[in-house]
């Protein structure tokens, strides 16, 4: 009987993630009804999110059940199909999760091109995250030519596309990164203006210096002293896109204390979570697309070398050992 791997949740975290709060498992091959495909999932995208869905807490969407394949997004290609919609061969991505197959009645399932655009980037910056990245930066920075917007985990999947859209919508792009390399990196290859290293220990002096202007816009992905520092640096009316508070997900969450910003320099905060604005997806593929496939939009990965190796890259995630986008190849 063909078989193949997937990993479950086999307990909740008591503060930080272990590897034993995974289980690898090994399960039959399932025959297809009607309308329905087989995958074979060729990258599995580990995300940040996933943390808080380990918590049996109320939040944005239902927790991860015990016992269940894990949740995440995949790409991938049917092997078999019995929905008219899929053939054999076709390139697509989904929401099969922890697990090197999955069967779709083709819900949530999206074909996609890789003639120009590799299918790992269809998690990254023409995904998810890059999806992530164009709707904080367009609806809720709205950033004009000439502003200073800073982003935190600067060099991620979110963080690096949204310098780059900032940079070619005229603006002064200022990243936060953990690590000399990193920050070489976010301005070597990136493109981006600045970027400071909070891991060195000046990160207050850094970012003034970095933000002669102050600071129009911010991109907040961590939270805790990180934007304590850049609340500090806020101009009058300033936008903050709050994405992620990366810095509390494995332990407390973080306190924000620098209120006081949000009074004197009448900010505007709004948390969004990306998958709620379908509506805007076809547009920020699109640009996202274009721009990765002309080059125009820089990205690097983390590949993990298979399921078995996906606990300890997703522990990694969460401590920054990650550099770029953090997949785990399948196949
Ligand atoms: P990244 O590729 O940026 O990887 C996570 C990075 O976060 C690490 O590499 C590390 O970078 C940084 N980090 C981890 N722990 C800490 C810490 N304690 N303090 C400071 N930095 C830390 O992940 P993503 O780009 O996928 O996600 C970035 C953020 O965006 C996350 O907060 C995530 O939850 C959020 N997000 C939100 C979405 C939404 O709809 N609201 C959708 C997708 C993502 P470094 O080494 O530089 O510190």
């Amino acid at each position: 009987m063909a078989t193949f791997k997937r990993i479950v949740l086999a307990s909740r975290p008591k503060g930080q993630v272990t590897p034993d709060n995974f289980r690898l498992e090994e399960v039959p091959v399932p025959s297809l009804k009607d309308g329905e495909v087989l995958i074979r999932n060729h990258f599995l995208s580990l995300d940040p999110y996933m943390r808080m869905r380990m918590e049996d807490v109320k939040s944005y969407a239902a927790p991860q059940a015990l016992n269940e394949t894990m949740i995440g997004g995949t790409a991938g290609e049917i092997v078999e199909s019995k929905n008219p919609k899929f053939a054999v061969g076709d390139k697509v991505v989904g929401m099969m999760g922890w697990s090197e197959m999955g069967v779709s009645d083709g819900t949530l399932l999206r074909k996609v091109d890789t003639a120009h655009i590799p299918l790992s980037a269809y998690l990254g910056s023409v995904g998810m995250p890059g999806m992530t990245a164009w709707y904080g930066l367009t609806q809720i920075m709205q950033p004009k030519e000439g502003e200073t917007i800073v982003v935190s985990a600067a060099s991620g999947a979110v963080g690096s596309v949204v310098g780059q859209l900032a940079k070619q919508r005229g603006c002064r792009a200022v990243g936060i990164a953990g690590g000399k390399e990193k920050c070489a990196y976010v301005v070597d290859e990136l493109g981006f203006d600045a970027c400071i290293d909070y891991k060195a220990g000046n990160l207050e002096a850094d970012l003034a210096k970095a933000t002669p202007n102050g600071i129009d816009a911010i991109f907040e992905n961590v939270g805790g002293e990180i934007f304590d520092a850049c609340l500090a640096r806020m101009n009058a009316f300033g936008r903050i896109a709050l994405c992620g508070l990366i810095a509390g997900y494995d332990g407390e969450p973080m306190a924000i204390r620098n209120t006081r910003a949000f009074l004197t320099m009448r900010l505007t905060m709004r948390g969004f979570i990306v998958s709620e604005h379908p509506e805007l997806w076809p547009q920020g593929l699109k640009e996202l697309g274009t721009l990765v496939a002309t080059g125009k939009l820089k990205f690097r990965e983390s590949v993990a070398p298979s399921l078995e190796a996906a606990p300890e890259a997703f522990i990694g995630l969460l401590k920054g050992k990650n550099f770029g986008k953090q997949l785990v190849k399948l196949v």
